[in-house]
C-alpha cells in the first residue's frame, strides 16, 4: 500500500475517534471562551448542555435492553462449564485489579500526604448528602438489590433503607437508634438485572432446543441495540463538546481550590495514571504475553466518551461496539463488559481510598492499621455499590468516611474538584472493563475453539443423519 493510501485508511479508521477528541478540546475552548469571568446561571448552563444531554439520553436508553440481552445471549450460547470458567476468570481479574487500585491509592496518599496542605477547607453541611445511613445498612442494601423482588420495578428503582431520627433524638443519638424504614428510588437496579441476566442465560443454555427461541430473541435484541449504537456513536463529538463546555461554565472558585485541593487532585490523578498504564498493563502482559498499548490505542473512542459523559453505564454501548470492531469474541465481551460496567470500578475504588485518607489528614486524625484495613474493605465495597453514573462515587464515599468516624458532611471538602476527577476515574473504570474482555478472551481461546469445533461436529452429524432419513 502506498504511503498516501495508508495515511488515508488510517485517517478514515480513526476519524470518529479524532472527531471525539476534537469535541473534548472544542468543549474546553468553548467553555472557557463563554465563561470569560462571567457567572452563568443554572438555566443558561442548561441551554448550553442541551445537545450533550440529548446524546446522553440516547446512550442511556440503550443500557437496559443492552445489558440484559447481551448477558443472556452471551451466557446462553456457551455451555455451562465454559461460562463458569469465563465468569470465574472475570471475577478474579476484577477483584485483583480493584484490590491493586485500593492499595496503590493508599500508598500514594500516605506518602504524599496531601491533607497536610488542605488548609482552610471547610465542610459545607448544606451540600452534604441528606440521607443518613450506616455502613452496615449500605452493605445490606447492596446484597438486597442483587435479588430484586420485581423485575419491572428493578428497571426504574432500587431498594434503600431509610433512617429517620426519632422525635426525642439529640445530637448524641446514634444512627443505629434511628427509626428504620424502606423505600425505592435512585434509578435502575443494574446489579439485580445483571444477576437475573446471568441466571436466565444459564437456564436458556441448559434448556437446549426448547430454549432456542428465547436465545434467538435475546441475540436479535442485542444485535439491534448494537446497530442503534453504531448510529448514536456518530453524535459523540457534538455531544461531548457541549457536555464539557457546560461543565466548565459550572466551575466556581478555581484559584482557592488549586491551593487547597491541588495536591489531593494530583495524588488521585497520579494514582489513576499509574493504575491505568502501569498495574493494568502488567496484569495484561502477565495474562496475554502482549503489551496492551495497541489495544489501549484502539480503545480511545471509548475512553474519550467515558471522559465526556463521566458515566461508565452510558459508555457501555460504545465499549461493546469497540470490542466488536476490535474482533473480540462477542460471547466474551457481552458477558464480561456489562458485568464490569456494573461492579468493577477501579478508578472509583482508588479515589475512595485516597479521598477518605485525605479527609482524615485534613482533620488531623491518625489512622491505625485497622482503620486502613477498614478503609480498604469499604472502599472496595463502595466501588462495587457505586452506580455507573456521574459522581456516584461521591455518594458511596460516606460509607468509607463513617468507618473512620468522620461525619457525612466531610465529603463536601472534596466537592470542588470532584467533577473533573470523576471524568478521569470513569475513564479508568471503562478501560479496565474493556481490557478484561481482551484478557479473558485470550485466556479462553482454546476452550472457545474446542466448543466451536464440537458444535460444528454436532451440526454436521445432525445434517448427515437428516440426509440419511431423507434417502
Ligand atoms: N462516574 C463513575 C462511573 O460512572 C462512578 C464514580 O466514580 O462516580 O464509572
Amino acid at each position: 500500500m502506498s504511503k498516501q493510501k495508508r495515511w488515508k485508511s488510517c485517517v478514515s479508521e480513526n476519524l470518529l475517534m479524532m472527531m471525539t477528541v476534537g469535541g473534548v478540546l472544542a468543549g474546553v475552548v468553548l467553555g472557557f471562551a463563554l465563561k470569560n469571568g462571567k457567572d452563568w446561571s443554572k438555566r443558561e448552563i442548561m441551554y448550553i448542555q442541551f445537545p450533550g444531554d440529548l446524546f446522553l439520553r440516547m446512550l442511556k436508553s440503550l443500557i437496559l435492553p443492552l445489558i440484559l440481552s447481551s448477558i443472556v445471549s452471551a451466557i446462553g450460547s456457551l455451555d455451562l462449564s465454559l461460562s463458569g470458567r469465563i465468569g470465574r476468570r472475570s471475577i478474579y481479574y476484577y477483584a485483583t485489579t480493584t484490590v491493586c487500585a485500593v492499595i496503590l491509592g493508599m500508598i500514594l496518599v500516605t506518602t504524599i500526604r496531601p491533607g497536610l496542605h488542605g488548609h482552610g477547607l471547610e465542610a459545607d453541611a448544606s451540600k452534604a448528602p441528606k440521607r443518613s445511613i450506616t455502613t452496615i445498612d449500605t452493605l445490606l442494601d447492596l446484597v438486597r438489590n442483587i435479588f430484586p423482588p420485581n423485575l419491572v420495578q428493578a428497571c426504574i428503582a432500587q431498594y434503600r433503607t431509610e433512617l429517620t431520627p426519632p422525635a426525642n433524638a439529640t445530637n448524641e443519638t446514634s444512627k443505629y437508634d434511628y427509626d428504620i424504614s424502606s423505600s425505592y428510588g435512585d434509578g435502575t437496579n443494574t446489579l439485580g438485572l445483571v444477576v437475573f441476566g446471568i441466571i436466565l442465560g444459564i437456564t436458556v443454555g441448559k434448556m437446549g432446543e426448547q430454549g432456542k427461541p428465547l436465545l434467538d430473541f435475546f441475540n436479535a435484541l442485542s444485535e439491534a441495540m448494537m446497530i442503534i449504537t453504531n448510529w448514536v456513536i456518530w453524535l459523540s463529538p457534538v455531544g461531548v463538546t457541549f457536555l464539557v463546555a457546560a461543565q466548565i461554565l459550572d466551575i466556581k472558585e478555581f484559584g482557592s481550590v488549586v491551593q487547597s485541593l491541588g495536591l489531593y487532585f494530583l495524588t488521585v490523578l497520579l494514582g489513576l495514571i499509574l493504575h491505568g498504564f502501569g498495574t493494568l498493563s502488567i496484569i495484561f502482559f502477565v495474562c496475554t504475553r502482549e503489551l496492551p498499548f495497541r489495544a489501549i490505542g484502539k480503545m480511545s473512542q471509548v475512553m474519550v466518551t467515558a471522559f465526556g459523559t463521566a458515566s461508565s453505564s452510558a459508555t457501555l454501548p460504545i465499549t461493546l461496539q469497540c470490542m466488536d470492531s476490535m474482533g473480540v469474541d462477542s460471547r466474551i465481551s457481552r458477558f464480561v463488559v456489562p458485568i464490569g460496567a456494573t461492579i468493577n470500578m477501579d478508578g472509583t475504588a482508588l479515589y475512595e481510598a485516597v479521598a477518605a485518607i485525605f479527609i482524615a489528614q485534613v482533620r488531623h486524625i491518625d489512622l491505625s492499621i485497622s482503620d486502613l484495613i477498614g478503609i480498604s474493605i469499604t472502599a472496595t465495597a463502595a466501588s462495587i455499590g457505586a452506580a455507573g453514573i456521574p459522581q456516584a462515587g461521591l455518594v458511596t464515599m460516606v460509607m468509607v468516611l463513617n468507618t473512620v468516624g468522620l461525619p457525612d458532611k466531610d465529603v463536601t471538602l472534596i466537592l470542588a474538584v470532584d467533577w473533573l476527577l470523576d471524568r478521569f476515574r470513569t475513564t479508568v473504570n471503562v478501560m479496565c472493563d474493556a481490557l478484561a474482555a481482551i484478557i479473558v478472551e485470550k485466556m479462553s481461546k482454546g476452550e472457545l475453539d474446542n466448543a466451536d469445533a464440537v458444535e460444528g461436529l454436532q451440526e454436521a452429524t445432525e445434517l448427515a443423519h437428516l440426509r440419511k432419513v431423507d434417502d
